[in-house]
């Protein structure tokens, strides 16, 4: 079975770990020392991966596999992925100043170093939901790993209110027997329609121009990442954009209907 590693917008466990290792919460120049940039896919990586995401979201049902929400509505979701860390905090409150509501896809390593966090995200009205224990790539655990880093993160967040609590599978990588075997444990995988490529530049006006409304549309569910100063940098331009245009934002269980 083919092993698709889906390097649109989530770098690997390796490069978290440089870039979050001694990070106060400060992030000067010198904190930034040694953090590498993932690289940006070929053309080619990233037209398979889109019609990929194309070909799953049409051909299997949203409660197993989510890529968007509906249209009919000018709403989008905005997802952070690889929480909690030192920079939560801030981007909890530069979320409240904006009025925004978000879902949060936690590591659970991470949940269980930082549960004071996890009461802040719920008490902010955000919506959290699992990226694995580990971060280490759903097709490459067992399926006796994969069960244990799905149930070992569900036990430190809040309670779901959605019958088929939330994965999203780290680094997107999937196979068609990873996405069965989490649908089997009674969750719904959900990966994103557009990625703010956050992961691929430190330029915060760059990650506004990723995500303007001329390459947003109704139902967009948008990829970002909680441990980047540049990310949180570029919420408030992001934000008004969209606003400006019409766009309100929901949690991804809401944007479903849930
Ligand atoms: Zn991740």
């Amino acid at each position: 079975m083919a092993y698709v590693s889906d390097r649109n917008g989530e770098r690997d466990r390796g490069e978290h770990e440089r870039r979050t290792r001694g990070q106060g919460s400060k992030y000067s120049a010198d904190d930034m020392a040694g953090y590498t940039l993932a690289e940006r896919p070929s053309t080619w990586v990233r037209t398979r991966s889109h019609l990929l995401k194309a070909a799953l979201h049409y051909g299997i049902p949203d409660d197993v596999l989510v890529v968007r929400g509906p249209t009919q509505h000018r709403a989008v979701a905005l997802t952070f992925d690889d929480g909690p860390d030192e920079m939560t905090h801030e981007f909890l409150a530069c979320l409240a100043e904006l009025g925004v509501r978000a879902t949060f896809f936690v590591i659970g390593q991470h949940a269980s170093e930082h549960p004071d966090v996890m009461l802040e995200y719920v008490r902010g009205g955000h919506e959290v939901a699992s990226h694995g224990y580990t971060h280490r790539a759903f097709p490459k655990l067992s399926s006796g790993e994969l069960l244990d880093e799905l149930s070992h993160t569900q036990a430190l967040l809040p309670p779901s209110r959605s019958p088929r609590p939330l994965v999203r599978p780290p680094q997107g990588a999937k196979t068609p027997r990873s996405i069965a075997q989490v649908a089997a444990a009674g969750y719904t995988t959900v990966l994103w329609s557009l990625d703010s490529d956050d992961c691929r530049t430190d330029r915060a006006e760059e990650v506004v121009s990723r995500v303007s409304p001329a390459r947003v549309s109704p139902g967009e569910i948008v990829l970002l990442h909680e441990f980047q100063k540049w990310t949180l940098q570029a919420l408030p331009g992001l934000v008004k954009q969209l606003r400006d245009d019409g766009y309100s934002f929901l949690t991804v269980s809401e944007l479903l209907g849930r």
